[in-house]
């Protein structure tokens, strides 16, 4: 069987990890930009947001079918799954983090740092401790398209971790220009960051992921980041960890998919600019791919790493 024509190899480990008769799906069309994919296994339905029109959506995996899933949605961005199956989403209009309860009501974990309100989270994470790690660009108040536009309050862009005890707010990151997409290692000894700050000051900013090691204590970061991959398509938006480790990461042509070592293994092309992807499906080995206008998805022979629900 050929592989795809969309699906570039570069490294001959590559092929180990597609399927040599998969392809890619469009499943759906008619968005202005998606972001921010969630997979929600005991439904089997992937949640994903259409930031300038104020909306999520929600994928069907079994129907196919695409129906709004909360409109409005205060600009929500990024989306993943805390440790009991809720969703924790990023929400650029409300300038917070918050969640959906067991009984469907919002629930916000962290609008502040210090007393001064958030710029307007971009996308999160969840540690196999429970705590809730974002990043905090100034995308969705920047302009009115993806939020309200204001001034920042806080003296830059950082991550920050959110304690699953106390709920109180730590600044982890604090020397990046616009932090975006984040995940951790399959051990979660490394926080692997993007960058998109080339948005704001150009190349003085080149458009990597950058990868911080944990301390012992698990709640920051130690010593100076490594450069793990700059972008040579686009910018690096939002990422997903398989549970080799390979990373595979938005980019302006599509997905790229790195090596652990930072090698870049292969891309799968898109007619479309990627903002984001997610593992899905029961085995968790379907890539959805937030594209633009559209969301695709591909079988892949990995599988998504992430903590265990409990
Ligand atoms: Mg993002």
């Amino acid at each position: 069987m050929a592989l795809d024509p969309a699906i570039e190899p570069l490294d001959k480990r590559f092929h180990r990890l597609v399927i040599h008769n998969a392809h890619i799906d469009q499943l759906w069309t008619g968005a202005r930009w998606t972001e921010g994919p969630v997979y929600v296994p005991a439904g089997r339905y992937l949640v994903f947001s259409d930031i300038p029109n104020d909306r999520t959506l929600r994928y069907d995996e079994l129907s196919g079918q695409v129906h709004t899933f909360e409109q409005p949605a205060r600009n929500q961005n990024g989306h993943c799954l805390d440790l009991e199956g809720r969703i924790v989403s990023c929400e650029h209009r409300g300038r917070a983090v918050s969640r959906i309860a067991h009984d469907g009501h919002r629930e916000v974990l962290a609008d502040s740092f210090q007393g001064k309100r958030l710029n307007s989270p971009n996308d999160v994470v969840v540690r196999s401790d429970g705590s809730v790690w974002f990043t905090d660009p100034t995308y969705g108040i920047d302009s009115e398209y993806e939020g309200d536009a204001a001034e920042s309050e806080l003296d830059g862009c950082h991550v920050y971790r959110i304690d699953p005890g106390d709920r109180s707010v730590t600044a982890v990151v604090t020397d990046m220009v616009r932090p975006n997409g984040l995940a951790f290692s399959p051990d979660e000894s490394i926080l692997y960051v993007a960058d998109t700050g080339i948005s704001h000051v150009g190349r003085k900013c080149p458009p990597d992921i950058r990868a911080y090691r944990l301390a012992a204590d698990g709640r920051t970061v130690n010593g100076e980041p490594q450069t793990f991959a700059t972008c040579d398509q686009g910018v690096f938006d939002g990422f997903r960890v398989d549970r080799a480790g390979n990373i595979w990461s938005s980019a302006g042509d599509g997905v790229h998919c790195f090596h652990p070592d930072g090698t870049l293994l292969g891309k799968i092309h898109l007619p479309e600019v990627v903002a984001n992807v997610e593992f899905g499906g029961p085995k968790r080995n379907r890539l959805y791919i937030c594209g633009t206008t559209s969301l695709y998805a591909m079988y892949l022979n990995a599988q998504g790493a992430g903590p265990a629900l409990v």
